[in-house]
């Protein structure tokens, strides 16, 4: 079990983070990190089984090979998702490390987005949101459709491939609202 990091000397306060001073932290090539609990984050929380979950995160302020402004975030951690094959929770580990440039205006974004591959690019002309940040980076890097290992799972998807005609769909046939029966009622008792 991961433990609860203590507050260090690289970690943010709290009233910084929807004020961050993103260019200037790059430009001083200062580093960044701390924990969120998911639960803290609206959209992270709808996307995982359990958002009282807390990971890690480090930011790193720094500049590219061409000079252009840069962070480069790395979320670590576990979560749990479910698995879109037999739908049971499973843990996904967190890795890995993303870069965002971070343009002074319009013009520069727009340029370094066809520019650049690797990276995203983020306007950054004003404080960002390094909440919305992180909780940005999180999302992407959850799978969109999440496969556990589970040999029955893998076993389960080849009997529904053959069956796909299974598949249910839970819209409601029209008749079955209730109103159609109001409406039946209503209609006789103008007849009258
Ligand atoms: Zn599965």
């Amino acid at each position: 079990m991961p433990t609860k990091a203590t507050a260090s000397t690289s970690s943010l306060p709290d009233h910084s983070l929807n004020r961050f001073r993103a260019r200037e932290f790059a430009a001083a090539g200062q580093a960044a990190s701390g924990t969120v609990r998911l639960a803290d984050w609206p959209r992270a929380a709808e996307s995982v089984v359990d958002p009282a979950a807390e990971i890690a995160y480090r930011v790193e302020g720094g500049a590219d090979a061409s000079g252009r402004p840069r962070l480069l975030f790395a979320l670590s951690g576990s979560v749990e998702v479910i698995c879109q094959r037999c739908l049971h929770p499973m843990q996904w580990q967190l890795g890995g490390q993303t870069a965002v440039l971070l343009a002074a205006n319009q013009r520069q974004l727009e340029a370094w987005d066809s520019e650049v591959e690797e990276a995203e690019v983020v306007l950054a002309d004003q404080p960002l949101n390094l909440n919305e940040l992180l909780e940005d980076e999180f999302l992407l890097g959850l799978p969109f459709a999440p496969m556990c290992d589970d040999p029955g799972c893998a076993r389960r998807a080849g009997s529904e491939a053959q069956g796909a005609d299974e598949i249910r769909i839970d819209t409601l046939p029209e008749d079955s609202s209730p109103f159609g029966a109001l409406r039946g009622k209503l209609g006789s008792k103008q007849s009258n």
